[in-house]
C-alpha cells in the first residue's frame, strides 16, 4: 500500500510518499513560496539503493494546485520518478489543524467532512484555511484515492471538562465553543505508543508526561493512555515558552498594552505569536544559536534559556499532579530530541518527584529513541524522536483498510 501524506500550509505544501508494507519513505519534499513571484519544489528519493536522489527546481507556483502537479511530475517522472502513475497511490492523510469538538479520531473525507472542517475556520483561521486548500485539491487530482484527515486536536478530545473549561461566562462555551482544544496531537500519540513499547506495557496501562519541544512547544497529561491535559489550549499560544510564541501570559495584558501603548488587537496578537517566546527575550529563536550566545555571555539569553526551562518544569509538576502516578517522561521534536541543557533543565531539582537522570546518558547523541533516566529514578525519562507523517501514515492505512 502506497500512501501519500500531505501538510498544506498558506504558502507550502509539505508532502510524503511512503510503502506501508515497510513503513518505508519512497519520497519526501517541500514546495515552498506558494503565490509568491519565484517557487522552490524540493524533493528526496529513497530508491532502494543506500544513494538518496535529490532534486530541486525554481519557477514560479500560482496557487496549491499547480504546486501539487508540479509534485506529481516528479513523482511519475519517466526518467527517474518513483512511481509510474498517480494511480499507484492508495490513499492520502491530511494533517488538518483544528477539528474542533466535531473530530475525535481519523475521519475519511467527505463532502460533510469538509463542510465541518469549514465550520471550524473561526478555531483556527490560519491554519484550516490552507489545510482545506491542499485537501480540495488533491480530490480533485487523486479521485480514485480514499482520503483521510488527521487532526491536531483529535488526541485531545478525550480531555475532561475540567481540564478544557476555561472560567469564562459559560455562554462562550456553549455558544461560540470558546474552550482548551490542545495541538500536536498526532505527535504527543505517536510518542505516547513508543513510550508503551519501551515501557513494555499496553498503552492503556501507562501513564505519561509527553514533551514536544520544537518551534512550538506543548506538554500532555496522558492517563491510561488518553490525553487528560494539555498546555495548548483554544489557540497554539497558551502553555510553554516557544521559538516566537509567548506561553501563558496574565489575560490582562491585552488591555495594558492597548492603554498604554495604543496598540491594536491585530498588533498585539502579532506580536505575541512571532515577536515574543525566546526571540522577544534575546532577539533569536534557534536554542543552538542561543547556547552560543549563552557561552559569550549573552545575559538576555541567559534569561530566555532560563524562563523556557522554569517554564517546562512548572507545566511538568503540575502535570504530575494531574496523574497522580507516572511511569514516564518522554522528549520529542527540535529541543526535546536534541538538547541536553534544555531536558536537564526542565527536570532539575525534581528527585522527591521521583525524577533522576542520568547525566551521561542525557548528553549521548543518537537518533534513536533511548533511555536517560538513572536506575534510581521511579519516573523513566525517555527521548523519543517524533515522526508525525509516520503517525499520519498509519492512522490513514488502518482507516482505509478497514
Ligand atoms: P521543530 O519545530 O521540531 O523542527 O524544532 C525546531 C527547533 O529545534 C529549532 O528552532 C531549534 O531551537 C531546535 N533544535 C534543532 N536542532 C537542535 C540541536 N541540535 N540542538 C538544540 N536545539 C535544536
Amino acid at each position: 500500500m502506497k500512501l501519500l501524506i500531505i501538510n498544506s500550509g498558506s504558502s507550502s505544501i509539505k508532502y510524503q510518499l511512503l510503502a506501508m508494507e515497510k513503513e518505508a519513505v519512497l519520497a519526501s519534499g517541500l514546495v515552498e513560496r506558494i503565490g509568491e513571484a519565484m517557487g522552490l519544489i524540493k524533493c528526496t528519493f529513497y530508491p532502494d539503493t543506500p544513494e538518496e536522489h535529490k532534486k530541486s527546481r525554481e519557477e514560479p507556483i500560482a496557487n496549491h494546485k499547480e504546486g501539487m502537479l508540479k509534485v506529481i511530475d516528479l513523482l511519475c517522472d519517466p526518467k527517474d520518478g518513483i512511481i509510474a502513475d498517480t494511480r499507484e497511490i492508495n490513499g492520502i492523510g491530511h494533517r488538518v489543524v483544528h477539528g474542533g469538538e466535531d473530530f475525535h479520531q481519523p475521519t475519511l473525507i467527505t463532502n460533510e467532512v469538509v463542510a465541518a472542517i469549514e465550520k471550524n475556520i473561526p478555531l483556527a483561521p490560519l491554519h484550516n484555511p490552507p489545510n482545506l486548500d491542499g485537501i480540495r485539491v488533491a480530490r480533485e487530482l487523486f479521485p480514485q484515492a480514499p482520503q483521510v484527515a488527521i487532526f491536531d486536536t483529535a488526541f485531545h478530545q478525550s480531555m475532561p471538562a475540567r481540564a478544557f473549561l476555561y472560567a469564562l461566562p459559560r455562554e462562550l462555551y456553549e455558544k461560540q465553543r470558546v474552550r482548551r482544544y490542545g495541538f500536536h496531537g498526532t505527535s504527543h500519540a505517536y510518542v505516547a505508543a513508543e513510550c508503551a513499547k519501551m515501557l513494555g506495557k499496553p498503552l492503556d496501562d501507562c501513564n505519561l508526561v509527553t514533551v514536544h519541544l520544537g518551534n512550538g512547544s506543548s506538554m500532555t497529561a496522558i492517563e491510561n493512555g488518553k490525553s487528560v491535559d494539555t498546555s495548548l489550549g483554544m489557540t497554539p499560544l497558551e502553555g510553554l515558552v516557544m521559538g516566537t510564541r509567548c506561553g501563558d501570559v496574565d489575560p490582562a495584558l491585552h488591555l495594558f498594552l492597548q492603554q498604554n501603548l495604543g496598540m491594536e488587537l491585530p498588533d498585539i496578537d502579532r506580536m505575541l505569536n512571532k515577536e515574543s517566546g525566546l526571540k522577544g527575550l534575546c532577539g533569536m529563536n534557534d536554542l543552538r544559536d542561543i547556547h552560543k550566545a549563552v557561552a559569550g555571555g549573552d545575559q538576555w539569553a541567559q534569561h530566555a534559556l532560563s524562563v523556557l526551562c522554569y517554564r517546562n518544569r512548572k507545566y511538568l509538576a503540575s502535570f504530575l499532579a494531574v496523574l497522580g502516578q507516572v511511569d514516564a517522561i518522554a522528549f520529542t521534536a527540535g529541543i526535546g530530541e536534541n538538547d541536553p541543557v534544555v531536558r536537564a533543565e526542565s527536570l532539575r531539582g525534581l528527585h522527591n518527584f521521583g525524577i533522576v537522570l542520568d547525566q551521561q546518558l542525557n548528553e549521548a547523541r543518537s537518533r534513536t529513541a533511548r533511555c536517560i533516566s538513572a536506575e534510581a529514578s521511579k519516573i523513566k525519562i525517555f527521548v523519543i524522536p517524533t515522526n508525525e507523517e509516520l503517525a499520519i501514515a498509519r492512522q490513514t492505512a488502518r482507516l482505509i483498510s478497514g
